[in-house]
C-alpha cells in the first residue's frame, strides 16, 4: 500500500498559505483553533493521516487534478458562499428512502441532523418529500443492470425551479438511481454549483446492489402514457442499515462540500478525496482534514470547538436512542 506524502512545508503552505493578509487571518484564530489545525503538518499527527492508495483505480492516479489548498480556495471570486437571507440548506426528499413511510422519515431526520452538526451553524430543512412523478423526469431501465433510472439534469432542473429563497443550496436525495444522459450507464449525483442545487442517489450504496440476487432488476418497462409513473409505486428500496446511513452522510455533506467550492483533496485522508468506486468511498473518513476544514469555516464562519461539540452532540443523541431504522446492524 502507498501513501500520498507531502513535505511539512507543503501541508503547511496549503493550510496557512504564503500570502500575508491570509497568514495574519490565521494567527486571529483561537490558539486551540491553531492547534488543532496544526496537527496537518505534524509528522505522525494522531488524528490526520497521509492518503493512502490501494489499487490503480483509485481516483488521484486515475484522475489527475490540480489540488486546491486554501488560498486558492479563498480567493476564487466563483465561489458560492453562505449570506445573509440564504443560510439555509434544504434537502429534498424524492420517493421514499426506506421501505416504509416511517423509515423514511426517520433516515431525513438522521441525514438533516448530521448536515446541521457538519455544517455547523447553517440551518437545515427537510422540504415536503415527493413522489417521482411531480419531478417529471424521464426514466428508463438500464440495459446491463436492469435497475430503474431517472433522469439527473431533468431533477436538477426541477429543484432549480423549486429553490425557495432563503436557500444556500437544495440538495435532492433519492434511493432510485441516475443517468445523466442517454449513452452514459449511471451517475452517483449531479450538481450546478452555481446554481446551488444537487441531486444525490444512495441506490448503489445498499450492500445488495451489485449482488446477483438484487431485487430492484426489471424485465420491462411498462407505461400506459407518459404520465404513468406507477412503476415507481412498489419498486424495490433497500434495507436502511447502517452502512447505507453512513454512505449517505458521508455522501451528502462531501457533495454539499463541493456546492462551497471545496474541490478534491489531495492533501490528506479527507471526506472530501475524490472517490472511484465503491470501497474507495468507504475507505475515505467522515470528516474534513484540517485544510478543508479552514476552507469550510472561513464559508460558514463556525468556531471549530462549537461544530465538534454539535457532531459529539448528534453521535450522543443517536446513540441513546433506541435503535429504529437500524435493526440488524450495530452502529
Ligand atoms: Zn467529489
Ligand atoms: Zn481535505
Amino acid at each position: 500500500m502507498q501513501t500520498v506524502g507531502h513535505s511539512e512545508h507543503t501541508l503547511k503552505t496549503a493550510l496557512i498559505s504564503k500570502k500575508p493578509e491570509l497568514v495574519k487571518q490565521y494567527e486571529q484564530l483561537d490558539p486551540g483553533e491553531q492547534r488543532l489545525l496544526n496537527e496537518a503538518f505534524r509528522p505522525r499527527s494522531d488524528l490526520f493521516g497521509p492518503i493512502t492508495l490501494h489499487s490503480p483505480s483509485d481516483w488521484i492516479i486515475s484522475h489527475p487534478e490540480a489540488p486546491q489548498d486554501f488560498e486558492q480556495f479563498f480567493s476564487n471570486l466563483h465561489r458560492k458562499s453562505p449570506s445573509p437571507g440564504k443560510q439555509t440548506i434544504y434537502i429534498q426528499c424524492i420517493g421514499l428512502l426506506g421501505n416504509t413511510r416511517s423509515i423514511s422519515e426517520e433516515y431525513l431526520k438522521w441525514l438533516k441532523g448530521y448536515c446541521e452538526a457538519f455544517f455547523y451553524g447553517l440551518t437545515v430543512k427537510l422540504l415536503e418529500p415527493i413522489p417521482v412523478s411531480a419531478t417529471r423526469c424521464s426514466f428508463r431501465i438500464n440495459d446491463s443492470t436492469l435497475n430503474l433510472q431517472i433522469h439527473a439534469g431533468q431533477i436538477l432542473t426541477f429543484l432549480k425551479k423549486k429553490k425557495p429563497e432563503d436557500a444556500f443550496c437544495v440538495v435532492g436525495v433519492t434511493m432510485i438511481d441516475l443517468y445523466p444522459r442517454e449513452s452514459w450507464n449511471f451517475v452517483f449525483g449531479q450538481a450546478s454549483l452555481t446554481e446551488g442545487v444537487g441531486i444525490f442517489s444512495f441506490a448503489r450504496y445498499g450492500t445488495d446492489f451489485y449482488s446477483s440476487h438484487y431485487k430492484g432488476k426489471l424485465k420491462k418497462l411498462e407505461r400506459k402514457s407518459s404520465s404513468d409513473y406507477s412503476v415507481f409505486n412498489d419498486y424495490y428500496l433497500p434495507e436502511a442499515t447502517s452502512v447505507l446511513l453512513l454512505r449517505s452522510c458521508k455522501t451528502l455533506t462531501h457533495e454539499i462540500g463541493h456546492i462551497f467550492g471545496l474541490q478534491h483533496c489531495q492533501w490528506l485522508a479527507c471526506l472530501m478525496q475524490g472517490s472511484n468506486h465503491l470501497e474507495e468511498a468507504d475507505r475515505r473518513p467522515l470528516d474534513l482534514c484540517p485544510i478543508c476544514l479552514r476552507k469550510l469555516q472561513s464559508a460558514v464562519g463556525f468556531r471549530l470547538r462549537d461544530r465538534y461539540k454539535a457532531l459529539v452532540r448528534w453521535i450522543d443523541a443517536e446513540s441513546t436512542d433506541t435503535p429504529r431504522v437500524t435493526p440488524k446492524h450495530s452502529r
